[in-house]
């Protein structure tokens, strides 16, 4: 990671709101923490956020605001905050989901609680810190709302299902958020979202224009032979050793086939199912893996490298093959005019050496297909505690993901921030 270049020397004025924020942002600081400690004792799957959507609703309505939307995409709610003053829409969003991970860290407020996902028992777990983002964006609500008569434009608040992926046969998250209009009525001129980070420290705030995180493809390949007994190989068709070729053939696609000088890619096989025993070769052997691009057009010529590939090798050993690409998440590009016209936002929200110009990451986020929408943000906010390495913390997705919640109000300020700068330079 490298430091963000110092401030502009002129740097565009903070919104008349900047300091209000602050003072305000503080004083929520110990709700926020409240919020985030409660939904972390409560954590729901995807799809499933029943009790997180209540809370969300309840605490907007009881704010005030002008509309509040539920049961969009499942259980996703849309809240739209009208400032007294005229101006543009700008949207901010928090995904709301937990995920089937069961809790190692030793806290009041771990999670005890299990569920079912995709037919397996399962412990539930915010370990990817969405409890954050609810509670970041909840303070957010609260601290708009009380600045309301200084407000210019509306704000759209969206709290999203689902981010990790809906249980397997149903729809959700924020695609289907888009198709059911979150981001209509108002239509807003651009949208922000953060993600806590266990590879930052508490308070830095990370950021990248344009490719930011991977488009994330599911690959399934079956592979197709006949069964024989191991001892007579040549009188069936062995899909072991075809999906062994298959796999090796795949580690060519990206060396020997992507202009690496132009984005980097990933194709790698997660799963190989096949066989009972030692000595019976089996029908059929399944393969499982994730396709990660930094490119709409690297995408789309990967996926063909991968089908083509997969079949010849089959073809090469009599077996037959059939290659399913499914198309999860489109990459997350942060647009560069709205990163570059931010800068001096996120330079003044993290503060002196706070802010950092984050390497690519090929983890992958739905918040891309808001960003397909309208132009969009998506920022970092590091949560690792001083003291500890962030090279070495548990990271997201971890038993032991662990949050400093001194990061919170950082958080609040982040996205108040990006929201009251934008509407007052457009107002
Ligand atoms: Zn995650
Ligand atoms: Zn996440």
């Amino acid at each position: 990671m490298h430091a963000a270049a110092d401030p502009p020397a002129d740097p565009p004025p903070a919104s008349p709101l900047a300091a209000l924020i602050d003072q305000h942002a503080a004083t929520l600081e110990a709700a926020v923490v409240a919020w985030r400690r409660d939904l972390h004792a409560h954590p729901e799957l995807g799809n499933r956020e029943f009790r997180t959507a209540a809370l969300v609703a309840e605490h907007l309505r009881a704010l005030g605001f002008d509309a509040v939307r539920t049961g969009v995409a499942h259980t996703g709610v849309v809240g739209v905050l009208h400032g007294a003053l005229p101006g543009p829409a700008v949207a901010l969003r928090a995904d709301m989901d937990a995920l089937p991970v069961t809790e190692e860290v030793d806290l009041p407020f771990a999670s005890r609680v299990r569920s079912t996902w995709n037919g397996q028992e399962v412990g539930v777990m915010h370990a990817c810190g969405h409890d954050c983002h609810v509670a970041i964006l909840m303070g957010v609500a609260q601290l708009l709302a009380g600045l309301r008569a200084q407000l210019p434009g509306r704000v759209v608040f969206i709290f999203q299902p689902a981010e990790e992926l809906p249980p397997e046969g149903e729809d959700g998250g924020a695609r289907m958020m888009v198709a059911e209009g979150a981001l209509e009525n108002p239509t807003p001129g651009a949208i922000f979202g953060l993600h806590v980070s266990s590879v930052l420290p508490t308070g830095v705030v990370g950021y990248r224009p344009g490719p930011t995180m991977a488009s994330a493809d599911r690959l399934h390949i079956d592979v197709d032979g006949r069964q024989t007994h191991g001892a007579a190989p040549w009188l069936g068709v062995d899909p072991i050793v075809t999906a062994a070729q298959v796999v090796l053939g795949l580690q060519t696609v990206v060396s020997r086939g992507v202009d690496l000088t132009d984005e980097p890619a990933v194709v790698s096989i997660g799963a190989i199912h096949g066989g009972v025993r030692e000595n019976i070769i089996p029908d059929r052997v399944e393969l499982r893996g994730t396709i990660r691009t930094f490119s709409e057009a690297m995408r789309d010529d990967i996926h063909e490298r991968v089908t083509t590939l997969a079949e010849a090798v089959a073809r090469g050993s009599r077996a037959t093959c059939r290659v399913c690409i499914t198309k999860n998440y489109p990459v997350t590009i942060n647009d560069p005019a709205l990163t570059e016209a931010m800068l001096p936002t996120l330079q003044r929200v993290g503060g002196p050496g706070k802010l950092v110009n984050v390497p690519k990451i090929t983890g992958s986020e739905d918040f891309s297909f808001f960003q397909r929408v309208v132009p969009g943000l998506f920022v970092f906010l590091g949560v690792t505690a001083p003291g500890q390495d962030p090279k070495t913390a548990a990271p997201n997705h971890s038993p032991r993901f662990h949050v400093d919640e001194a990061a919170l109000t950082t958080g609040v300020r982040l996205l108040a921030h990006l929201a009251c700068d934008w509407l007052h330079a457009r107002r």
